[in-house]
């Protein structure tokens, strides 16, 4: 951690107590702090309600002059200056919301040096006769929020955002820190990359739940499945995603004629019953919701026990948003999900049919192998959740993998092959191809590569390409091969990778409930 002036640390020790009222940090709140009042480039990822506010608001407080923080939304600015204004800070928003001549009167205040937080949206900011206006002012930090809207590679990318990459250069002797609540390793590597130049600290924390157990089976008979799983969980509030409105609604009758309190939500509804659904859910307890993923943005109850899901999302940041819908009280709470292989084939269909880019393709594609790779996880849930979010975390004790350890079969010798053939394919391709190449296809692509003049090519014919997949999925899940996000997820190896390829690490994997193919493998290593 940063070591600060004892002027300083004085400084931000009293404004914490005494502006915002708050004893102690939370977790990944003073790292984040240290870093900005050290001058370091830092991004901060944590989740909403982790506390990110105070990792730019402590730090502009404590260096003084005027902060400017970049906010793509109205609402958002207008929340965060009205928090800010009932605590007794110096706050404003200068935005198209407002009547000219309040952004004429805010501004005269910021010219004055009245104001200690301005928000505004990047493109307000980046004009010249902004910039330098500004460039006259004594400014203490420049705070980016919602960071994530500056990379393709998120969900959403907004062009505005993309300019704020020469703030470092217009002002380079400022702080600059960064801020989002969804980024995974790939968008975060291309924050750091468009807003920073390549080189910032990043702050990965507050992802943890640890009151979510987190737990999984295989799904055969979804409706019977549903059913007892929402039985034995009587009077309490839950939700049940499902992934289309069909099943929804098939889902929701079913339960309702077992005699539970299941009500529908998805974007078929009209918005009058959608909203009577949503707020019965809210005022009584013991509902259950069975939804798509229309449901949940902005739904704040705090004591929803579980979170069913009984079709696997699309990708983690999808099924970690959804399951933190669930113990916001903090109470014992679940997550649960029927997993199938027959849902992400239908979801690779979705994606192959959908009218996009080849490169968003290979992105959303890439995305669904990290869900695979959770699911098929044999290490502990939590720690590969979080660590695809770029937090470290040890066993938790509280998942299913945990409390009861799958069989496992040593598979060294298969990743080492994995590996070493991304190695001498140059690290530059996905799983489909590398399986392609272990197994020896002689597609036109791997022929005109000469990739079938490799010594490795086709030795892992044994066993068919699926199971090649699952074992790459498997690397990428902990962490010995890495998505690289600026070549649209190149499996690229890791240290960790390079010492299983070495032989001083071993790598597990889920024993097979069929017939083992032991003796076949065997004889063709
Ligand atoms: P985020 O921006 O990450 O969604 P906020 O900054 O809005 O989260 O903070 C969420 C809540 O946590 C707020 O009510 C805030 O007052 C509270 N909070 C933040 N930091 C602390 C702290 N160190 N101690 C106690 N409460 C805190
Ligand atoms: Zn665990």
């Amino acid at each position: 951690s940063d070591v600060l002036a004892p002027e300083i640390e004085a400084r931000k020790t009293a404004i914490l107590a005494e502006v915002f009222g708050f004893d102690r940090f939370r977790p990944g709140q003073q790292e984040v702090v240290d870093a900005v009042l050290a001058g370091v480039p830092t991004l901060a990822v944590m989740p909403t309600g982790a506390g990110k506010s105070l990792c730019y608001q402590l730090p502009a407080l404590t260096l003084g002059g005027l902060s400017i923080v970049i906010s793509p939304l109205i609402a958002l600015m207008d929340d965060q200056v009205n928090a800010l204004k009932l605590q007794g800070v110096a706050a404003e928003a200068i935005h198209s919301g407002k009547p000219r001549e309040d952004n004429v009167a805010i501004w005269r205040r910021v010219a004055a040096g009245e104001v200690r937080l301005l928000y505004l949206a990047p493109e307000r900011l980046m004009t010249d006769r902004m910039l330098q206006a500004l460039s006259r002012l004594p400014l203490g930090l420049v705070a980016v929020d919602e960071a994530h809207c500056i990379s393709q590679w998120g969900h959403s990318f907004r062009n505005e955002y993309l300019q704020l990459g020469r703030l470092r250069e217009i002002f380079p002797a400022v702080p600059l820190v960064a801020l989002t609540a969804t980024a995974d390793k790939a968008t975060q590597g291309d924050i750091v990359e468009r807003l920073f130049g390549g080189t910032a600290r990043v702050f990965v924390s507050g992802f943890d739940r640890p009151n979510i157990f987190i737990g999984m089976e295989e799904k055969k008979d979804p409706a019977r499945q549903i059913e007892s799983y929402v039985k034995a969980r009587p009077r309490v509030p839950g939700i049940v995603y499902r992934i289309s409105r069909k099943k929804v609604e098939e889902t929701a009758e079913r339960l309702v004629a077992a005699g539970v309190r299941a009500l529908p939500y998805h974007a078929g509804l009209t918005p009058e019953q959608r909203a009577a659904h949503q707020e019965a859910f809210l005022a009584e307890d013991g509902i259950v919701m069975v939804a798509t993923v229309a449901f949940g943005m902005g739904i704040d109850k705090s004591n929803v026990r579980y979170v069913l899901h009984a079709d696997a999302p699309g990708s983690l940041e999808a099924y970690y948003q959804e399951i933190g819908r669930a113990g916001r009280d903090g109470q014992p709470s679940e997550a649960h999900l029927l997993y199938s292989g027959g849902d992400i084939a239908t979801r690779r269909r979705f994606i192959d049919e959908e009218q996009s880019s080849p490169e968003r393709k290979l992105v959303e594609a890439r995305r669904l192998d990290s869900m695979v790779g959770f699911c098929e996880a044999v290490t502990c849930r939590r720690a590969v959740l979080l660590g695809y979010f770029g937090e470290r975390a040890k066993a938790c004790g509280h998942c299913d993998v945990c409390r009861d350890p799958p069989k496992v079969i040593d598979a060294s010798r298969q990743a080492a092959l994995a590996l070493r053939l991304a190695r001498a394919t140059g690290e530059r391709y996905g799983a489909a191809y590398l399986a392609a190449v272990i197994t020896g296809q002689r597609s036109d692509q791997v022929c005109a590569r000469g990739h079938d003049r490799l010594a490795d090519f086709g030795a892992g014919a044994d066993r068919p390409a699926t199971e090649w997949r699952a074992l790459l999925r498997q690397l990428v899940a902990t962490g010995a091969l890495h998505a690289d996000a600026e070549r649209f997820g190149a499996l690229a190896l890791t240290d960790h990778g390079r010492s299983i390829l070495d032989g001083t690490r071993t790598f597990t994997l889920r024993a097979p409930s069929k017939a083992p193919r032991r003796d076949r493998a065997s004889r063709a290593e």
